[in-house]
């Protein structure tokens, strides 16, 4: 029996964890609420300022990682994230959840927004609910290879500590530039241009698809490596900021189309 609660414990402990370490750190989440909010059209702004009850967007971003420690959000667990397997090469190809996934949420929050037939509470919290995930989709890890759970299941150590992969691209690098959220946003709205014209107004599926190409594009460390730190750092802080942009920029056109007059 207290083998069976020891065993019983570590599931739970487990699963906590793999909650917990699922989604963009709140810094992150912030950054890019923080771009998005400095993007909105001034209408616009107010507008959504409104629905939020004075919050911010950056401040907003993170309600979905905070109600997961309520039981009735369980439902949406699954949402924070989509698998695109690597020999896929398109999401229709993709087996999705029952509960549904992060592409499938982000375009029925669009579609539920631009028809206008929502009450306050439900316009309120679908707000918040696309300003978390469009920042989770754009986390390279957040487009799961379907095999290790979105790099938690890769063990590495960071600086020496215990960490993973997946946790390293949600937090670790970020908290490693010692800078507030708002210090973040000045350094990257002023160093990471657009790689193309236009981009912000891709269609969902392809801000998951390159998420994929950059999961595979060496973002993976060789299996000898055990620890990341300077070296990781230095390669992979302009990719990753530039993925924190494109999600801000891409948040804002969303709102921007959705609310504009
Ligand atoms: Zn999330």
């Amino acid at each position: 029996m207290k083998n069976f609660f020891k065993f019983f414990s570590v599931v739970l402990l487990t699963f906590y964890f793999s909650i917990q370490v699922s989604a963009w750190g709140a810094k992150g989440h912030r950054i890019i609420g923080e771009i998005a909010q400095r993007h909105l059209n001034r209408d616009v702004s107010k507008k959504i300022s409104q629905i939020l009850q004075g919050e911010s967007l950056a401040m907003c971003s993170t309600w979905m990682d905070h109600i997961k420690s309520d039981k009735s959000f369980k439902y949406m667990y699954t949402w924070h994230y989509c698998t695109i397997p690597d020999d896929k090469l398109s999401y229709d190809d993709c087996e999705v959840p029952k509960s549904g996934d992060a592409i499938q949420t982000i375009e029925r929050l669009i579609q539920e927004l631009s028809t206008k037939k929502i009450s306050d509470g439900d316009e309120r919290m679908a707000i918040r609910m696309l300003t978390h995930l469009i920042g989770d989709i754009h986390q390279p890890l957040h487009v799961g290879n379907g095999e290790d759970r979105g790099g938690n299941d890769m063990k590495i150590k960071w600086f020496g500590s215990k960490s993973n992969l997946h946790r390293i691209w949600d937090s670790e690098l970020i908290k490693y530039q010692d800078l507030s959220y708002t210090e973040y946003v000045n350094w990257i709205e002023k160093t990471v241009s657009p790689s193309r014209l236009n981009y912000e107004k891709d269609p969902v599926r392809t801000w998951a698809m390159e998420s994929k190409m950059i999961r595979m594009s060496g973002i993976y460390p060789p299996e000898e490596k055990t620890s990341l730190g300077y070296n990781y750092n230095f390669k992979h802080i302009n990719p990753l900021n530039q993925r924190l942009k494109e999600a801000g920029m891409r948040l804002a056109h969303v709102l921007n189309e959705i609310y504009k007059k």
